[in-house]
């Protein structure tokens, strides 16, 4: 597989442990999120994310995704509360999805898929950067949010319009005064548990921090989404689809609920 980890059959995640050996490691993610095997954590307090849009800086086909990208030289953009102790800054966010609406998200719930899943990375402060702390075990704190079918999500529109710009791989352009918090569900209870990066280096470094809620998102703009390439100018096209890794085994992990 080399270092051309990607979704196919043949580099896809099946093929992951081949040059990355902590995929078969203690804490992957993502997991499906099972009700009877989680347990409500009173001991959990609300999450705070405060986000100032002038951080953001612009959106990118990484080949794998796309991504919006923030400054992240001080504490203006934060998530804290929650599962975590300290301050960390929002590094960046993406998304994954399906080929249809049927499938899509790397998290599940009781076996259940959505059509696509947003997830803002964060960095935890005590360490110098997002660099310094990919690979310690409270290094990130990622908030994964599912996107359901449903009514057209004018919050989307702003990222959608993008697309076009971005539709192959290396391919990134400024993406200026973006408010990540309008993508939040209304309400931010969640499930928490130890994890890891979902690509490779599947590093096992993440506080995941799964909403309950979704956000809504209509099967049209999901085809924006599938209007990405994964390939880049010159190759040929093939279409970002089914950017996702499949549940990972629980292996003994506790998921808590911050709700009842
Ligand atoms: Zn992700």
């Amino acid at each position: 597989m080399a270092d051309h980890w990607g979704y196919d059959k043949h580099n896809g995640p099946d093929k992951w442990g081949e040059s990355y050996p902590i995929a078969n490691g203690s804490r992957q993610s993502p997991i499906d999120i099972k009700s009877s095997t989680t347990t409500y954590d009173e001991k959990l307090t609300p999450l705070k994310l405060k986000y100032d849009p002038s951080t953001s800086l612009d959106i990118q086909n990484n080949g794998h995704s796309f991504q919006v990208s923030f400054v992240d030289d001080q504490n203006s953009s934060t998530l804290t509360g929650g599962p975590v102790t300290g301050t960390f800054r929002l590094k960046q966010f993406h998304f994954h999805w399906g080929s249809a609406d049927d499938k899509g998200s790397e998290h599940t719930v009781n076996g259940k898929c959505y059509p696509a899943e947003l997830h803002l990375v964060h960095w935890n402060t005590k360490y110098p950067s997002f660099k310094d702390a990919v690979d310690k075990p409270d290094g990130l704190a990622v908030v994964g949010v599912f996107l359901k079918i449903g009514a057209d999500n004018p919050k989307l529109q702003k990222i959608l319009d993008a697309m076009d710009a971005i539709k192959s791989k290396g391919k990134q352009t400024p993406f200026p005064n973006f408010d990540p918090s309008v993508l939040l569900p209304s309400s931010l209870d969640y499930w928490t548990y130890l994890g890891s990066l979902t690509t490779p280096p599947l590093l096992e470094s993440v506080t995941w921090i799964v909403c309950k809620q979704s956000i809504s998102v209509s099967s049209a703009q999901m085809k924006r989404f599938r209007s990405l390439l994964f390939s880049g100018d010159g190759e040929k096209a093939c279409c970002m689809v089914n950017n996702y890794r499949p549940p990972q085994p629980l292996k003994g992990r506790v998921v808590r609920a911050s709700f009842k």
